[in-house]
């Protein structure tokens, strides 16, 4: 190594003690250079600078500690183990060790004094506390409460690497850095200036070697700061680049006669909304190009992105290509094929549907015309994108509801049209507001059209939230509602994933109801249900044959029937926002005005107490999806796996939120005046992001 080497360019090989063995566990972390591992920071610290009486222990923290050991004793509660109760004067504590030698049992001598380091818990309703094998050391009386160590980082680490360890290869790191070594600085020097951050390396000692215990808020040190500003900046350009990168590949473009779209828009018995409208001219100047369009279109549930969706699906078939569209339940791809059959029954583009209760003779027929381009627009669920299904000629790859997909599976269908580097145009539906945080973060690689409107005429869904007790009163009003000429659903739901038992629970309801209202025609459909009984069942609902609707949450998501104008929602309690706000958009689509009852279980949690508050406050789904995320964070949001690319080290884009638009000016500046920096910025912080980098 030479003083004038960048720590970037040399291999963790090059540190005393790692051999191929360490290098492959730290690899595993995605720690390949040396720098990399002084960007390997700590996520917590421990305070080993003073030493806390025993009475004062808080249960839930890591604490040092003293004490006298008062007794020692090896017992037999299901598991052999050896308690230490240990005394300070100012309270007891006891250590308990599963793992112990004759030797450590010997040295627990009565009156003999530990300095010990663990977590402190409490497991028994005496409130007695304890720590569960504790770092510890025998010292001599007189050298009680001389603790030396100061804050000690704790690093997220591997199996098979030790915490010990690690910290050794950090110093080592940093005396190369002492010696003049240097880290490559991603930060321009005017934005360090401009901001007040520190240097790089002066950042990485206060991080790594802290003089004081980081308070919580104190997550906002300066050199913290650096880098939160850092990962965000790296982020922001990465997925800049993807967007740009996209634009480099080739997709077929449709030049479709505006005549045929007219008349298809006619024949639909309502205009499109100014929204709409907008929206669709965003869609078809997309459309014309010979870019792949990467399009998401976000309106909140009822704003009627179907209509939308069916437009740019027949500017896709008008130009002779195929539009395969997702959905994620069969109910609602059944429902689109319907809906899509009737709109388009004048011309002669054959639509299919695809689910996975197709199978045998049927399958193969749809996949032979889905292979052989008969089939021009195919709806259906993940079934669409098996192997065995190809398509003859994709252009379009539709996408509702994408939430409940992930990434991988939008790129697997995408690319199922690809072929010989021609990409079909993707275009992708949502009712769940991306945050403005994550917005303003350039969302994934994806434009953004928002319909901001409803349809004219909805009046919003009224609320109410009522304890399970007062279900007599609710079916009452269920009664009147139906002499009204409403059509009403009632919807159980359980939060165990158990499918059975949410069928269970639905079966049970009918009996109820139809007990109390004898008078009433009640369906129902759950899940267990054959595909064809549910759809009978959905479609006696729709013909108003049905009075009541009883479901699981399997109508959660597109479901369109306008009639039913009151919900009730059983156990609403145990929703979240996102389903709660889907479910309910079932109703307020006709003319009347809607109502839903939220009914739950009391005692309700503050948290729960808070998602049916402001159900009841509001039906606008920006709101609902801001007050979401400040309740569960962004992470769970957008569903498990595309948060899986949005995993920070340091940032937390709540938090964070105040300093985005600074960093949106960066990343564009840096873009432009410096994309060499670009690289390495996004090597450092983002080359985990695996499915990104391939688009
Ligand atoms: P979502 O955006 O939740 O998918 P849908 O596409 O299911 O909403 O539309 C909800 C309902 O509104 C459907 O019955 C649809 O036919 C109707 N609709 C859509 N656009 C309009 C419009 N411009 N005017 C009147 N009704 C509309
Ligand atoms: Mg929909």
């Amino acid at each position: 190594m030479a003083v004038d080497d960048c720590l970037d360019d040399l291999p963790v090989t090059q540190l005393k003690g790692v051999g191929e063995k360490i290098a492959l566990k730290l690899k595993r972390l995605g720690i390949v250079s040396i720098a990399d591992i002084l960007f390997h920071l700590p996520f917590r610290y421990e305070d080993r600078s003073k030493v806390v009486a025993i009475g004062a222990l808080k249960v839930g923290e890591a604490c040092l500690f003293e004490g006298q050991v008062e007794l020692a004793e090896v017992v037999y509660r299901g598991r052999r183990s050896l308690l230490v109760r240990l005394s300070d004067g100012t309270g007891f504590i006891t250590l308990r060790f599963f793992h112990f030698s004759k030797n450590q049992q010997l040295a627990m001598q009565r009156g003999q004094w530990l300095r010990c380091f663990g977590d402190i818990k409490s497991y028994s309703k005496s409130h007695s506390i304890e720590v569960v094998h504790p770092e510890y050391q025998l010292i001599a009386e007189s050298k009680r409460g001389q603790a030396e160590e100061g804050m000690l980082a704790v690093y997220p680490v591997t199996e098979g690497l030790h915490q010990l360890s690690f910290r050794k290869l950090i110093k080592q790191a940093f005396s190369l850095m002492e010696q003049g070594l240097t880290v490559r600085d991603c930060l321009p020097q005017s934005v360090l200036d401009e901001k007040g951050l520190p240097t790089l390396q002066d950042s990485l000692r206060r991080l790594h070697f802290p003089q004081t215990m980081p308070a919580h808020e104190a997550r906002k040190t300066p050199a913290l700061k650096r880098f939160i500003f850092e990962e965000l900046l790296a982020h922001h350009v990465s997925l800049s680049r993807l967007k740009q990168g996209v634009r480099y590949h080739k997709a077929p473009p449709f030049r479709s006669e505006e005549n045929r779209k007219k008349q298809f828009l006619n024949s639909l018995g309502f205009k499109l909304t100014a929204a709409q409208n907008r929206v669709m001219s965003d869609i078809s100047s997309d459309l014309v190009q010979a870019q792949p369009m990467q399009r998401l279109l976000q309106g909140d549930v009822g704003s009627g992105k179907t209509v939308v969706a069916a437009c740019a699906a027949l500017m896709a078939t008008e130009a002779g290509y195929q539009v395969a569209m997702m959905v994620p339940t069969e109910l609602l791809a059944e429902q689109h094929y319907k809906n899509f059959r009737t709109w388009l029954k004048d011309t002669n583009v054959q639509v299919d549907w695809l689910v996975g209760q197709h199978k045998g003779k049927v399958y193969s027929a749809i996949a032979d015309d889905i292979a052989e381009g008969r089939s021009n627009i195919v709806i259906g669920t993940h079934a669409l994108f098996q192997e065995k299904v190809s398509f003859a000629k994709l252009g379009l790859v539709i996408i509702d509801e994408q939430h409940r997909f992930g990434v991988h599976q939008r790129l697997a269908l995408r690319d199922k049209g690809a072929s010989k580097g021609i990409y079909p145009h993707q275009l992708i539906m949502t009712a769940t507001p991306i945050p403005r945080t994550l917005a303003m973060l350039g969302y994934a690689d994806l434009d953004l059209s928002i319909i901001d409107e409803l349809p004219p005429g909805r009046t919003p869904v009224s609320t109410a939230v009522l304890p399970i007790s007062k279900k007599d009163q609710i079916i009452a009003r269920i009664k009147k509602g139906v002499e009204d000429g409403r059509q009403v659903y009632w919807v159980c739901t359980l939060v165990e994933e158990s499918e059975a038992l949410q069928c269970q629970a639905a079966e049970v309801a009918v009996e109820l109801l139809r007990d109390a209202l004898p008078m009433l025609k009640i369906g129902l459909v759950h899940g267990r249900m054959q595909a064809d009984e549910k759809q009978k069942e959905m479609e006696q609902f729709k013909q108003q044959r049905l009075d009541i609707l009883v479901a699981t949450t399997v109508i959660e998501v597109g479901v369109d029937v306008p009639n039913a104008s009151l919900m009730v929602i059983e156990n609403a309690e145990r929703l979240g926002l996102a389903q709660l706000h889907q479910l309910r958009g079932r109703v307020g689509r006709g003319q009347r005005e809607s109502h839903c009852v939220l009914m739950y279980k009391p005692p309700l949690s503050k948290n729960a107490n808070e998602r049916l508050s402001i159900m009841r406050e509001t039906t606008d789904g920006f709101k609902i999806a801001e007050k979401d995320m400040q309740l569960r964070g962004p992470g769970e949001l957008l569903g498990q796996r595309q948060a899986g690319f949005m995993q920070f080290k340091v940032a937390d884009i709540e938090r964070d939120a105040e300093i985005l638009e600074d960093v949106a000016h960066c990343a564009e500046a840096i873009l432009q005046k410096q994309p060499e920096l670009v690289e390495p910025l996004v090597h450092r912080w983002v080359s985990n992001s695996v499915e990104y980098a391939q688009v």
